[in-house]
């Protein structure tokens, strides 16, 4: 069978171009627990890490019978933008990465845009990827559904089985995977360093694991080089 040609890298953002789960984690926590919901790190990492906003308001609601109105919500994000400000990094050597990368790229995430603005904007990253930048919020279903990836790839023209989505949540990888996409399950993030993490991304087995960044030039090329798929 022919290999198939990456033409397209659509990267994930919290977790994948910067580094910003921990911050919202806490950030998210800290709100919950304002609001009477007492809930661990951990626990909020494993029930939402990779979601939008609406699907986690839609556990929340299901789940600890917390309404999320948009009073809680425009608090939260005030307290977590005012911390991307001064404390959003970028992941290890993203920048050099898609400096170097010779394949079109976009950004596919669960956040709203003025979020994935910010977060690009502050970490240096915003002239790499605008204006290629699709929210969750563009789309009827967010990740695990499949529909952001695909409405990504049709904006860009490219086939989804060319196209090579970047994932650090297991959800990121379920919605590349509903979209017939192949995906490269990071986990160099600080969120997901711990073991378990690392257990839940293989278990829905990704085209490939990897933890430096860096090593993501080495994956594309080689596919473009010798006609291998990844
Ligand atoms: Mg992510």
């Amino acid at each position: 069978m022919a290999a198939t040609a990456t033409e397209l890298v659509i990267f994930d953002c919290d977790g994948v171009l910067v580094d910003s789960e921990p911050i919202s984690i806490a950030v998210l926590v800290a709100a919950l627990q304002a609001a009477g919901v007492t809930m661990s790190e951990d626990e909020a990492h494993e029930r939402f890490l990779g979601k939008s906003l609406k699907t986690m308001s839609e556990i929340l609601h299901e789940d600890y019978g917390l309404a999320i109105d948009d009073r809680f919500l425009e608090e939260m994000r005030k307290r977590l933008y005012a911390r991307f400000r001064t404390d959003l990094r970028p992941i290890e050597g993203i920048r050099d990465v898609i400096d170097r990368l010779a394949v079109p790229h976009c950004v596919a995430s669960s956040s709203q845009p003025e979020r994935i603005r910010l977060s690009l904007s502050v970490t240096g990253l915003i002239d790499c990827f605008e204006p290629n930048i699709f929210s969750a919020s563009m789309v009827a279903h967010g990740k695990p559904a499949p529909d952001l990836f695909l409405h990504a790839s049709a904006c860009m023209g490219v086939a989804a089985e060319h196209c090579v989505v970047v994932e650090d949540s297991p959800a990121g990888i379920q919605a590349a995977k509903a979209a017939g996409m192949r995906v490269l399950a990071f986990a160099g993030g600080s969120h997901a360093r711990g073991a378990r993490h690392r257990d839940a991304l293989a278990s829905l087995d990704p085209d490939l694991l990897f933890d430096d960044m860096r090593d993501l030039l080495q994956f594309v090329a080689k596919e473009k080089g010798d006609g291998k798929p990844l």
